[in-house]
């Protein structure tokens, strides 16, 4: 039989996911689960390129639990895919140091991605750690040698950058590494509720997938719409509307859709009928999602013996991919000889104490 090729996804546990998290990697990760052999990350050593602080790290444990019960509400099964903590894989800490080897700094500062972050975190100067944050991710996908890698489009660059890290790997030492595929979700990037081109936590713009019915209605009455339509005559514009474009992700009522678009159109639509439908389809959507969720929730300790798992099956896999990496290097054929000479030299010493 052919070896199942392997998926590597994963997330900062910031906390409970929302709206733009499932579409740009959760419903592909829903869909593939099957296929490939799936490895979901909870990256926790990412956060701290941004977020070092105690208080932060203190807060990983719930976030993390968090975030996989959200996994497991949408459908995520934990019997056939792995969900582990990054930092408790210590591989990860060795191969980003070899991949640190095979980058440029240019290279790393011409990735847009790490200047928003940067931006966003509120920070005046680029930390080391954070500028190496696509180095450590390449070495997260190489780690368990993943195929392919769901994620949204503000990550198609780094693997990217992860692809050219392989490809130079196996070029100075041997086949090691897979040339991974990024698979970008229907929807790269989702916009934020307050018209924002990106939902983001950060950003203060985002619809969870655990908010219940009201906080999901309220939400939807204040989101942004068309900013030139004061009023319902006034025809409006659909594309890039937020309103809308929830509507076409999450509402799979097609005719209804294509109707208000219509009427929005030609200004015979108001904005409140608009988000009314779309606080119903959401909530819709996202009632399944609850449901299950608080299933998971009422079964104590589940989640951390998910993570915990997970992680041990990850350490098995990370030890196997090392010790091939260090191999193909070199780097245990510099330790067995010094340790063998030492051992004999040892042994010598010994020998002539012993006469
Ligand atoms: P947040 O800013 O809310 O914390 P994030 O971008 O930091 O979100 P990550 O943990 O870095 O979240 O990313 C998790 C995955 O979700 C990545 O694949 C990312 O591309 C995707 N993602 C996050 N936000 C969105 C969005 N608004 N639209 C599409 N995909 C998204
Ligand atoms: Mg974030």
């Amino acid at each position: 039989m052919q070896h199942q090729q392997r998926l590597l996804t994963g997330d900062r546990p910031t906390g409970r996911l929302h709206l733009g998290h499932y579409a740009g990697s959760i419903a592909n990760r829903l869909k593939l689960q099957h296929k490939y052999q799936c490895y979901f990350l909870i990256a926790d050593l990412h956060m701290l390129t941004t977020r070092p602080g105690k208080a932060d790290i203190e807060a990983i444990s719930e976030n993390a639990r968090q975030m996989v019960l959200d996994y497991l509400a949408c459908g995520i099964d934990p019997q056939r895919s792995v969900i582990f903590l990054q930092s408790a894989v210590h591989e990860t800490y060795e191969l980003n140091l070899f991949f640190e080897m095979l980058v440029t700094v240019p290279r790393l500062q011409r990735l847009p991605s790490l200047k928003d972050m940067k931006d966003s975190a509120n920070l005046a100067e680029m930390p080391f750690g954070l500028l190496g944050y696509p180095v450590l991710q390449s070495a997260d996908i190489l780690l368990p040698r993943a195929h392919i890698v769901p994620v949204g489009k503000d990550n198609e660059a780094h693997v990217e950058l992860t692809r050219e890290i392989a490809r130079r790997f196996n070029n100075l030492y041997g086949e090691v590494f897979p040339i991974p595929d990024v698979l970008v979700g229907d929807v790269p990037t989702l916009v934020g509720t307050d018209g924002n081109a990106k939902m983001s936590k950060s950003l203060n713009n985002t619809i969870l997938l655990s908010d219940d019915q009201t906080s999901v209605q309220k939400q939807v009455m204040s989101m942004y719409t068309d900013p030139n339509r004061i009023r319902a005559d006034i025809p409006g514009t659909v594309e890039g509307n937020p309103v809308f474009v929830y509507h076409d992700v999450f509402n799979p009522d097609r005719e209804q859709v294509a109707e208000l678009k219509q009427r929005y159109r030609h200004g015979t639509v108001g904005d409140v009928e608009v988000k009314q439908k779309l606080a119903a389809a959401l909530n819709a959507f996202l009632d399944p999602i609850r449901e299950q969720r608080s299933r998971f929730e009422a079964q104590r300790g589940f989640v951390d013996e998910v993570i915990y798992e997970g992680t041990l099956k990850m350490r098995e896999q990370a030890r196997e991919t090392l010790l091939e990496a260090r191999k193909a290097m070199g780097l245990t054929g510099v330790w067995n000889r010094i340790s063998r000479k030492a051992e004999d030299a040892r042994k010598k010493r010994e020998k002539a104490v012993a006469q």
